[in-house]
C-alpha cells in the first residue's frame, strides 16, 4: 500500500467503532475489569508492549488508534504520544540520557529544544554541545567518549539548512550512539527518518498532522530496540493525550497528503516569485535549485513543506515590523502547518555560526490561493521598499 492509501485506512478499528467509519472518542481515566485475573492479564500485556487499556495515562482506544497510524506512516515499531511537540522532544531525550552523558544538537535546532538542553538537561548532569548542521560525516570529529545521542532537525528552524542524515547516522552507528530527529517540517510523507537508520523520529503533530491550528500534540516513533527507553520515559513522566485530541489528529491524517502537496506547490510558487523582488535579499527554500541544501533535499526528500524563509534587505527594525503588519492575509503568530498563512520574524539564537544576514522572515503558506498571497506580499514589499 502506498502512503495515500494508508492514510485512508490506518487507525480504523471496526471492533471498537460499532461499524461506523470512524472510531468514537474514548475519554477516560479508569478502565474496569471483571476480575482481578483480567486486570493482571492486561498489565502483563501492557508490559509486553501490547496496546492494552489498563489506565488512561498509558493509552485508550483513541490514542492507540492514532499511535498505530503514526507508527505505520513512519515505518516504525511503535509511537508514543505527548501533549505537545516540545514534550515529544523533552520526553524522549529524558528517556535516552543519563547524568554524565553528552548530547550533540544542531545549531539550527528549534529554539525551545535548545532551551530544554541548556536550562533543564544541564541541571541533571547532561552536557550539550552544538554543531554546524551542515557538518555531515565530519560529525565524527565532535564525538566524545560519553556522547550518547546525536539530535537532528532538517531543514533547520528559521534558516532551513538541510542535513546529511545518512552520513551522520553512519558515524553514530559506528560508535553505538543513538540518533533522534525532529521531522516536523517534512512529516513522514516527505521524509522517513527510521528508513534512514535514525532511532527516534519525532514530529509536532500540532503542525501538519493536525493541520487546522486546533490541537497541540507530539509523537515519537522508534525502532524496536529503542522503544523500551522511550516508552518507560513517557510512563515515568505521566505523558498522555486526550481522546478528543487523538480523534482530531487522526482526522487530520486523512487529508494530510492533500494539504501538504497543495501547500508545497503554493510555497514554491511564492518562493520563486519572491526571488526576483526588490527588498528581498535571499529566499531560503531547499526545493529551489539555488539553495545550498537543494542537492541533499533532492536526494533524500519526497517533497517540501509550505514553510520557508525570506531574508529581507537590511532595514530598521520598525520597517521590518511594518512589513509584517502590512500583510493582510498572513496572521502574526507562532506555530505553523495550519490551513491559514502566517508570517513571523525569526531571530535564530546561534552559537556555532551566528546569523549575519538581514532580517529573517518565516512564512507558513496555508491553503489560500497563492496568487492572493503573492499580491499581498507584493503590496507589503512595495511599502517596505518605499520606507527603508
Ligand atoms: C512547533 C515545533 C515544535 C513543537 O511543537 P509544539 O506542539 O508547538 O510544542 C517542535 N519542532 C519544530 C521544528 C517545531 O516547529
Amino acid at each position: 500500500m502506498r502512503d495515500k492509501t494508508k492514510l485512508a485506512r490506518i487507525g480504523r478499528n471496526a471492533k471498537h467503532s460499532a461499524q461506523m467509519v470512524n472510531l468514537p472518542v474514548y475519554r477516560g481515566s479508569t478502565v474496569l475489569f471483571d476480575t482481578v485475573a483480567q486486570l493482571e492479564a492486561a498489565m502483563a500485556a501492557r508490559a509486553r508492549h501490547e496496546d492494552m487499556p489498563v489506565y488512561g495515562t498509558t493509552g485508550t482506544p483513541s490514542s492507540f488508534a492514532l499511535s498505530q497510524a503514526l507508527a505505520e506512516m513512519e515505518g516504525g515499531y511503535k509511537c508514543q504520544l505527548y501533549p505537545s511537540g516540545l514534550a515529544a522532544i523533552a520526553g524522549p531525550l529524558m528517556g535516552l540520557l543519563s547524568a554524565g552523558d553528552h548530547l550533540l544538537m544542531p545549531d539550527s535546532v528549534y529554539s525551545p529544544s535548545r532551551a530544554f538542553c541548556d536550562q533543564f538537561l544541564k541541571r541533571f548532569g547532561v552536557r550539550t554541545s552544538y554543531y554546524d548542521p551542515c557538518v555531515g560525516g565530519k560529525i565524527s570529529d565532535l564525538l566524545q567518549p560519553n556522547t550518547k545521542v546525536i539530535f537532528l532537525e532538517s531543514p533547520g528552524s528559521y534558516t532551513f539548512e538541510v542535513q546529511d542524515v545518512p552520513a551522520i547516522v553512519e558515524q553514530a552507528k559506528k560508535r553505538g550512539i543513538l540518533t533522534m530527529m525532529d521531522n516536523t517540517w517534512a512529516t513522514p510523507l516527505f521524509f522517513k527518518p527510521l528508513e534512514m537508520g535514525v532511532d527516534v523520529s519525532m514530529q509536532a503533530v500540532t503542525k501538519y498532522v493536525g493541520g487546522h491550528a486546533d490541537i497541540l500534540m507530539g509523537a515519537a516513533t522508534t525502532n524496536e530496540e529503542t522503544w523500551p527507553l522511550i516508552r518507560d520515559g513517557a510512563y515515568n513522566l505521566g505523558q498522555c493525550v486526550s481522546g478528543d485530541e487523538a480523534y482530531l489528529a487522526l482526522r487530520g491524517m486523512r487529508t494530510m497528503e492533500l494539504r501538504l502537496v497543495q501547500q508545497m506547490h503554493s510555497a514554491i510558487k511564492i518562493a520563486q516569485w519572491l526571488m526576483g523582488q526588490d527588498g528581498v535579499a535571499k529566499v531560503l527554500h531547499p526545493a529551489l535549485p539555488h539553495d545550498p541544501g537543494h542537492a541533499l533535499w533532492k536526494r533524500d526528500f519526497k517533497g517540501a513543506a509550505g514553510l520557508f524563509g525570506l531574508e529581507l534587505a537590511q532595514a530598521d527594525q520598525k520597517h521590518v515590523d511594518q512589513f509584517i503588519d502590512d500583510l493582510e492575509l498572513f496572521g502574526i503568530g507562532f506555530s505553523w502547518g495550519g490551513y491559514e498563512s502566517l508570517a513571523i520574524q525569526g531571530r535564530p539564537p546561534r552559537t556555532v555560526k551566528p546569523w549575519t544576514g538581514g532580517p529573517l522572515i518565516r512564512l507558513s503558506i496555508g491553503l489560500e490561493d497563492p496568487d492572493d498571497l503573492i499580491a499581498d506580499l507584493k503590496a507589503a514589499l512595495t511599502r517596505f521598499n518605499r520606507a527603508r
